[in-house]
């Protein structure tokens, strides 16, 4: 049996299935992003990101292509593609730099299991999506020392000893 194609709750992929990858953990927190960049980005009304450290992240198939694509912030998000079907699988931040990654949640193979822990930029949140009660929102951005639990700030804590991020 091939195991690393397999199905399972840290398993994921493109829709043509040749990027397959696999978490090896936990995401540190997941994001529900509500900015007009994610609305456009994904054709849709939000977009779902687990943020994880970048070596948690293994790739089982194929490879990515790397697109260097303009953000909000306006130094950039480099997207990860298939190469062959151009589904993006995670980018990389200029804020949070090669080190954490932001996974596409709706590329996992289960991703009902990866709800999101917080919803950013609400304020240009579509007005018929309604936010479940007890789930934080914020109008634009947060802090992270105020927001995600002890044992993923204690994860970013090590990351960013080993590799500064250019801002907070
Ligand atoms: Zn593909
Ligand atoms: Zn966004």
């Amino acid at each position: 049996m091939a195991t690393t194609s397999a199905v399972s709750d840290r398993n994921g992929g493109c829709t043509c299935r040749f990027v397959r990858y696999r978490l090896t953990s936990a995401p540190l927190f997941v994001h529900c992003c509500h900015c007009r960049w994610c609305q456009r980005e994904t054709g849709s009304a939000f977009a779902l990101n687990a943020m994880i450290e970048a070596d948690r992240v293994q790739l089982l198939n194929g490879a990515v292509e790397v697109v260097d694509t303009p953000s909000n912030s306006g130094r950039g998000q480099r997207i990860s593609r298939c190469p062959t079907c151009r589904i993006a699988v995670w980018s990389n931040y200029a804020g949070a730099g090669e080190a954490v990654r932001f996974v596409r949640v709706g590329t996992l193979d289960e991703p009902d299991r990866c709800p999101p822990d917080i919803h950013i930029f609400t304020a240009s949140k579509q007005p018929w999506v309604v936010l479940p009660p007890g789930v934080p929102a914020v109008a634009e951005y947060y802090k992270a020392s105020e927001r995600w639990p002890a044992a993923s700030l204690e994860r970013r804590a090590a990351l960013m000893a080993l590799a500064p991020p250019t801002r907070s």
